[in-house]
């Protein structure tokens, strides 16, 4: 079993994924997503009816701890609660399996673009160095070009 931890405590599975970011492995020659089969194998039995749902929505986490067996009919309710919104973000990204993360706020979950925070986190990164730039610069002695008239 192949995963990587990142900071949210996310197990983000290494292996092949579907078109829909899960994790896929062949079990008995079955094949069956990862997050289930890691529930399956770690947590308890899933029975038929029953759907395996991401707490932290990230659909290539296997982590035990995110994952919870929900009622099929009820899973859909879970997510079928941002249908009818629109399907992109404010920039015009979609809001799809693989792009959207989602928040509890106090106005209850709020669906987040992955883009958007790729975007928002490169910018601050090119913030930070520029200021460490002008720190650097501003600790460096005083050129001497001047004394040449
Ligand atoms: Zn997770
Ligand atoms: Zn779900
Ligand atoms: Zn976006």
């Amino acid at each position: 079993m192949r995963y990587e931890v990142d900071k949210n405590g996310c197990w983000n599975w290494l292996g092949p994924t579907m078109p829909t970011g899960y994790g896929t492995v062949t079990i008995y020659g079955k094949a069956t997503t990862a997050h289930r089969a890691v529930y399956e194998l770690l947590v308890a039995h899933v029975p038929p009816d029953f759907q395996v749902h991401h707490e932290c929505e990230n659909p290539r986490c296997i982590n035990p701890a995110h994952l919870q067996a929900v009622l099929s009919a009820q899973h859909r309710q879970m997510h079928e609660h941002f249908v009818g919104r629109p399907a992109t973000c404010k920039h015009g990204h979609p809001f799809d399996e693989m792009n959207t993360y989602f928040r509890k706020t106090p106005r209850g979950v709020q669906r987040q673009c992955r883009k958007c925070k790729a975007i928002r986190e490169r910018e601050r990164q090119r913030r930070l160095r520029v200021t460490m730039q002008e720190d650097l610069m501003a600790q460096l002695p005083e050129r001497t070009q001047s004394t040449q008239t």
